[in-house]
């Protein structure tokens, strides 16, 4: 960020937190195509339609991307009213994909999440081809890490699309956004699907009661986010409330999992609780980021480009898929040297005794 685009901020910053009563003025749409590189300076001031030179209302930054402040966004892009500067409206698609190398307030969460998605692709490539090709995997084996892995990349991928498009209108960005919830789903999916294969690997039938529940859950919660007002700030609270029973309803089967695998007896539920435990406080630690909006609720304004609770919360939902696939590596390893006979022989004491059985 320049030193005369800070200025310019800094001089918006200091009345204290943003005024969100103030009316929104909708700005023409920038002409990018009569700023060639060439003529406009990298973070260029402009001054806003009353000519007040203290008061610059737009700066435009590398490859003629204009960025706004948050008085001057339109009410579709106002979510954070703790991120000051750096917004993106009113743009076409191809000043759009400009703004990929520029800073703007999105771009850490389009990249995050881009480069997570790249991530993802390369693990589909390498599981497939390399580490299930060596261990002489049957089909169900690919079929998980292939349906894992593409979940994962549809929620990078729609996270990443959302973050980069929803600047062109409201319209795209309600589009947009049903994607990337519809993702969060999917995502989810693929965080369970490859827990109930490998967790109830040799107990036939609830290995197929959980992965039948698991589709229900996913055609529920997409039904859910087709009602009109899912997108609406009224459903806040009922969206949040929907992906916690989405994350939460997985303690039941690893309760059962646990339960049946011999409990804390059993070397193999010791080994795994932890590693699940970390999923989970991953989870909690990047949904906390996101519901509290720390630290720009702490530091209005100090984080707009870089550290705010948006881009740690896309960071923790990379490292939390990225802890599932390095964790069903781990069990499929285990289901690779065991058989399910040398298993049940090994933990079958806590279960015998609560009579669960298949
Ligand atoms: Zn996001």
């Amino acid at each position: 960020m320049s030193r005369l685009y800070q200025e310019s901020l800094l001089l918006q910053m200091q009345p204290g937190p943003p005024n969100t009563s103030q009316p929104t003025r909708l700005l023409h749409p920038p002409k990018p195509q009569s700023m060639s590189r060439d003529v406009m300076p990298h973070h260029i001031t402009i001054t806003d339609d009353e000519g007040d030179e203290r008061r610059p209302s737009r700066s435009i930054s590398r490859y003629g991307v204009p960025l706004y402040n948050y008085q001057q966004i339109p009410p579709y892009l106002k979510g954070n009213p703790y991120i000051f500067g750096g917004y993106r409206a009113h743009i076409p698609i191809g000043l759009c994909m400009r703004s990929l190398f520029i800073w703007s307030n999105e771009t850490m969460n389009i990249w995050t999440h881009l480069l997570g998605f790249l991530y993802f692709f390369y693990l589909l490539i390498n599981d497939n081809l390399s580490l299930l090709e060596d261990s002489h995997s049957d089909f169900g084996d690919n079929l998980t890490f292939t349906l894992m892995d593409s979940a994962f990349m549809t929620c990078m991928f729609c996270s990443a699309a959302f973050h980069l498009f929803n600047c062109i209108s409201e319209s795209a960005s309600k589009i947009w956004l049903r994607l990337d919830l519809g993702g969060i789903s999917v995502g989810l999916c693929g965080c369970y699907f490859p827990g109930a294969y490998y967790a109830f690997y040799c107990h036939a039938y609830w290995q197929l009661a959980y992965l039948v529940a698991l589709l229900i859950l996913a055609v529920g919660s997409m039904a859910v986010q087709l009602h009109p007002q899912f997108l609406s700030s009224q459903w806040h609270y009922r969206r949040l409330f929907l992906y916690s029973i989405l994350i939460f309803a997985g303690m039941i089967p690893v309760t059962h999992w646990a339960l049946t695998n011999g409990g804390f007896n059993s070397p193999l539920v010791l080994v795994f609780v932890p590693k699940i435990a970390v999923m989970y406080l991953l989870a909690i630690i990047g949904g906390t980021f996101y519901v509290t909006k720390f630290p720009e609720c702490q530091f209005p304004g100090r984080v707009d480009f870089l550290g705010s609770s948006h881009q740690w919360w896309h960071l923790f939902v990379f490292l939390g898929y990225a802890w599932i696939h390095h964790c069903t590596i781990l069990i499929y390893n285990y289901w690779m040297v065991h058989s399910c006979e040398e298993h049940f022989q090994k933990h079958q004491s806590l279960s015998s005794i609560l009579g669960i059985t298949d």
